[in-house]
């Protein structure tokens, strides 16, 4: 008896594009069946580890690929797992998986491009109507209990559904081939496919009666590094990963003392694949034994290796036991540190002897890896020939250099390490915190990339250099490197109590929001600059729960003053003869903005904009008695978000300053 049932809606049109299109690459099907095939193979076997009472215990795990040309159809069978009725419902019936859903919204966004990015995706099952009028699929489950069952559907919305006969266990996929794909009753064809698509399934593919199988089955990452050409390592990436951009490096690893084990790890080529790829989840494919025993695996490398695809199999992993004891047993962590030194020490050859190379993945991963750098702690020293940075020496955002280079090159009586925290590469660039330190000739590193903020957390010193920020309150480099150079024009420092009056009067202005107003010994071409007085890292955990999208507060700092700027003169002269009291204060409340938003730290710099208008009024004539300089207040008087608050004020939430943040920061 014959039941009819309905297609989920999504399965609709996928049937849909996938009959109506054009394809220059149908012949994926014949891949997308065989995947399948060979993921009921491994269900089974590993079913197998822990129950023999299954249908068929005896059977041998393959795959039957056979044609009949006068009736124009093809039958791919496998003795894999099989599926019962509710399982055929289930798994045909409806659109499970992300690599369909991904094709589906990928074809919204953009339905003339089928041909070109159905190649790109696992489709699955419902390829076959690429090339089929009618599918049939006749299943027996491996639960001896089970009967079989028959599943029909000619790419309309309803399928039919009828109890079989099939006394051995598996499924065959017979698909009922269109006019234009009778070539796929063709051995040649189909071996030619196989060979291209299929080569490293691990169970055997036999063609028709032949008794070799078309496919070498050999495990690529079995076989000895010398004898895999570039473009097999190449060809398994893009099956593994489904990313078809290739990957910048591989590492194949075989190792028999005191484990045996073989890994091919890959680095993917971009941190952002292809955006369709159904194969986004982290994590390396386990096999024991050749046996797969986890798809993603992520218990094999640190977080911050995450990045890393590619294969791991293990001779020592004990067989009979789940996927989660696995994860606790001794062979486990003892496989994760083997693969993690290798890793780490080959992205050090690299970044030795590879440079360009090992830049473009420090581009693309270097944010993993200063994370790693940080949660490493004291056992950081093995991540840190990893780490390059952008410095002032080049002036040039393309040019990275290595710590020991920075080292290398320090200046004259120079004892620590000087970095610029900033949002980005310009604005560091435009810190007033580098004036003393360019005329100096003591070069600096940029700490500009988002992750960079919890660097100072972690890289505190590097081999006995301590690390420290241009911004420190307490830093004096009047010994180090070239002395000061005479400014052509410029102007003698305010006097003692001249000064003294000014800065009175800034504390008054700002009060809370700063710590302490003082004189600049460093300040070239700026007129201010804040420094911080905490030495602690904690004073960057702000721009970490910003970046983790978290409530923040700003640190409170110095504000220095430079006693030579024509500015502070200027301002000087105004507080002498007792003149325009709000203009006084709008240059001050713009100083203060200014210095905020040039350490990146101003909260809603949009909010400076009345200010700057009434003071460019003021520059150009105004009478400053009729500019109400007391409304473009407004960000000081009243934080401007909810969330933030200037410094000195209340937030609403304690950050908690000591512990680095668990989540990995993807940026
Ligand atoms: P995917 O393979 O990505 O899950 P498919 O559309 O190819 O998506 O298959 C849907 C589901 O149907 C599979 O997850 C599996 O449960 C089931 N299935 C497909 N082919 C087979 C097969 N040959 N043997 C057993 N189950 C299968």
């Amino acid at each position: 008896m014959s039941q009819q049932h309905t297609f989920q809606a999504e399965t609709q049109q996928l049937l849909n594009i996938l009959i109506h299109s054009l394809y220059t690459e149908k012949e994926i099907f014949l891949r997308e069946l065989i995947s399948n095939a060979s993921d009921a193979l491994n269900r089974l076997q590993f079913e197998m580890l822990t129950n023999d009472a299954v249908q068929d215990a005896q059977a041998e795990l393959e795959i039957r690929i056979s044609f009949d040309e006068a009736a124009k159809t093809l039958t791919i069978s496998d003795s894999g797992i099989g599926m019962n009725r509710e399982e055929i419902v289930a798994g045909l019936g409806t659109i499970a998986k992300s690599g369909a859903k991904a094709f589906l919204e990928a074809m919204r966004d953009k339905p003339q491009d089928a041909s070109d990015i159905i190649g790109q995706f696992g489709v699955g099952f419902y390829s076959a109507f690429m090339v089929a009028e009618r599918v049939d699929v006749l299943s027996r489950s491996h639960r001896p209990g089970d009967e079989a069952v028959k599943w029909s559907a000619a790419g309309g919305e309803t399928y039919t559904l009828e109890s079989a006969d099939k006394p051995s266990r598996g499924t065959e996929v017979t698909l009922h081939l269109k006019d234009d794909a009778e070539e796929f009753t063709r051995a040649f064809r189909l071996k030619d496919v196989i060979r291209r698509h299929s080569d490293y399934v691990s169970f055997p593919i036999y063609v028709g009666d032949d008794d070799e199988p078309a496919n070498k089955q050999q495990a690529l990452w079995r076989r000895p590094p010398a004898e895999v050409e570039d473009e097999e390592y190449d060809s398994f990436y893009k099956m593994l990963t489904m990313d078809f951009g290739g990957a910048s490096h591989h590492l194949h690893v075989r190792a028999d003392v005191p484990m045996q084990f073989y890994a091919l790890l890959y680095v993917p080529g971009a941190a952002q694949q292809n955006m369709f790829s159904p194969r986004q989840e982290p994590g390396l494919k386990l096999y024991a034994r050749k046996i797969l025993i986890e798809e993603f695996n992520r218990d094999l490398l640190p977080e911050y290796l995450g990045f890393l695809r590619g294969v791991v199999d293990s001779e020592d992993l004990p067989l009979s036991v789940s996927r989660e004891s696995i994860q606790a047993t001794r062979v486990m962590a003892s496989l994760k540190k083997t693969l993690t030194r290798r890793v780490v020490s080959e992205l050090k050859r690299m970044a030795k002897k590879d440079r360009d190379k090992y830049l473009n993945i420090f581009e693309q991963f270097g944010a993993f890896l200063k994370q790693g750098l940080v949660m490493a702690g004291e056992e950081r020293s093995d991540l840190e020939p990893l780490m390059f940075f952008q410095t002032t020496r080049a002036e040039d955002p393309k040019v990275f250099c290595s710590l020991d280079e920075v080292v290398e090159r320090m200046a004259e009586n120079q004892e620590d390490l000087y970095y610029v925290v900033a949002d980005d590469y310009a604005s560091g660039a435009r810190s007033p915190h580098l004036d003393a330190f360019r005329q100096r000739g003591i070069e600096v590193l940029y700490f500009t990339q988002p992750v960079d903020a919890m660097l100072p957390l972690g890289l505190v010193d590097y081999k006995g250099r301590k690390l420290v920020s241009v911004d420190s309150a307490a830093l004096d480099l009047a010994a180090i490197g070239a002395p000061k150079a005479e400014v052509e024009g410029e102007k003698a420092a305010l006097a003692g109590d001249t000064f003294a009056a000014l800065r009175e009067r800034v504390k008054g202005t700002l009060g809370e929001r700063v710590s302490d107003v003082r004189a600049s010994t460093t300040l070239v071409d700026s007129p201010a600059r804040l420094v911080s007085e905490d030495a602690s890292a904690n004073r960057y955990m702000f721009r970490i729960n910003r970046l983790l999208d978290q409530e923040y507060e700003l640190p409170v700092k110095a504000l220095e003053l430079n006693p030579r700027h024509p500015l502070m003169h200027n301002v000087s002269a105004l507080l002498a003869a007792d003149g325009d009291a709000a203009l006084i204060d709008a240059v001050i409340e713009q100083v203060f903005e200014t210095a905020l938003l040039q350490d990146g730290m101003h909260p809603d710099p949009s909010s400076m904009a009345g200010r700057l208008t009434l003071l460019m009024q003021a520059a150009t004539g105004s009478a400053s008695a009729e500019l109400n300089f007391a409304d473009a207040k407004t960000v000081i008087a009243e934080p401007a978000a909810e969330t933030v608050s200037m410094p000195g004020q209340i937030t609403l939430d304690p950050i908690d300053g000591d512990a680095p943040p668990s989540s990995p920061l993807q940026v």
